[in-house]
C-alpha cells in the first residue's frame, strides 16, 4: 500500500506500531481506539494513505466498500448490530479530525445524541 512517513495509522497498518486489531481484510484494518469515547470505540482505516474523504478517487472504491464491510462485521461480531452503533468520519480540523489518514469511528455501548457536538 502507499504509505506516508510519520502517519500513525500507516505505522499500525505496516506493523511498525501496536494496536489491538478488531477486524482485517485485504483493504481495511480495524483496531481499538487508544482514547475511547464509548464502551466500544474502534477505528476503521483503509490500507492506503488518504488524508480524508477529500482525497478519495473512483479507483479507491474497494477501500470504501471494505470500510463498511468492516463496520458490519464488527457490529455482528461484538453483538451490537441490534442495540445500535454510530459510524463517524471527521474531515478536517474544524470537524474534529486529528489524524490525517482517512478513518471511520465505530462507536457503540452507550446512547448517542443528535445533533452531535
Ligand atoms: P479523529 O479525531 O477523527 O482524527 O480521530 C483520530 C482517533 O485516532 C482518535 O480517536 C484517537 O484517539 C485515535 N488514535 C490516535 N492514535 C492512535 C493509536 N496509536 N492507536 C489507536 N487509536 C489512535
Ligand atoms: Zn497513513
Amino acid at each position: 500500500m502507499s504509505e506516508k512517513k510519520s502517519c500513525i495509522f500507516c505505522e499500525i497498518i505496516n506493523d511498525k506500531n501496536k494496536a489491538r486489531i478488531a477486524y482485517e481484510d485485504e483493504h481495511t484494518l480495524a483496531f481499538y481506539d487508544i482514547n475511547p469515547v464509548a464502551l466500544i470505540h474502534i477505528v476503521i482505516v483503509p490500507k492506503i494513505h488518504l488524508a480524508n474523504v477529500n482525497e478519495l478517487e473512483d479507483s479507491n472504491i474497494d477501500f470504501v466498500a471494505s470500510m463498511f464491510t468492516a463496520a458490519k462485521n464488527v457490529a455482528f461480531t461484538l453483538k451490537v448490530n441490534s442495540s445500535g452503533y454510530r459510524l463517524v468520519i471527521n474531515n478536517q480540523s474544524s470537524a474534529g479530525q486529528t489524524v490525517f489518514h482517512l478513518h471511520m469511528h465505530f462507536l457503540a455501548g452507550r446512547d448517542f445524541f443528535w445533533p452531535p457536538g
